[in-house]
């Protein structure tokens, strides 16, 4: 029997996923316009595009990093153990996941692994 909050969290991830990937569009969006910058003459010093392609791939990185948890997330949910801690196995408090919808572990494994 599935929990009554599937639907609930299978929108709310759902929803992150489509702004991540927004974000990503408009992350490599300005990733492109980073580079041209650099190939024009003068307007941005290399340190400056070099400073700004670094932030941007950095922006990019974790968006990437989310979206991997997010579809890891999904695949929980389908697989019927969403929900439950990926270390210790214990159920993840209902408004740690409606706050974060992709976390794998409860409050006390994430603290142990930071
Ligand atoms: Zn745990």
């Amino acid at each position: 029997m599935m929990p009554p909050q599937t639907v609930q969290f299978r929108e709310l991830i759902t929803s992150h996923l489509a702004g991540i990937e927004h974000a990503l569009t408009t992350a490599n969006a300005n990733a492109g316009t980073v580079m041209l910058d650099q190939s024009s003459v003068g307007r941005l010093s290399r340190m400056d595009a070099m400073q700004q392609q670094a932030m941007a791939s950095s922006q990019r990185t974790a968006l990437q990093r989310r979206q991997t948890q997010l579809l890891a997330a999904r695949k929980r949910l389908e697989s019927g153990s969403y929900g439950i801690c990926c270390q210790c196995g214990s159920d993840i408090a209902i408004p740690r996941l409606q706050a974060d919808p992709e976390v794998p572990f409860c409050a006390d494994c994430q603290t142990e692994r930071e």
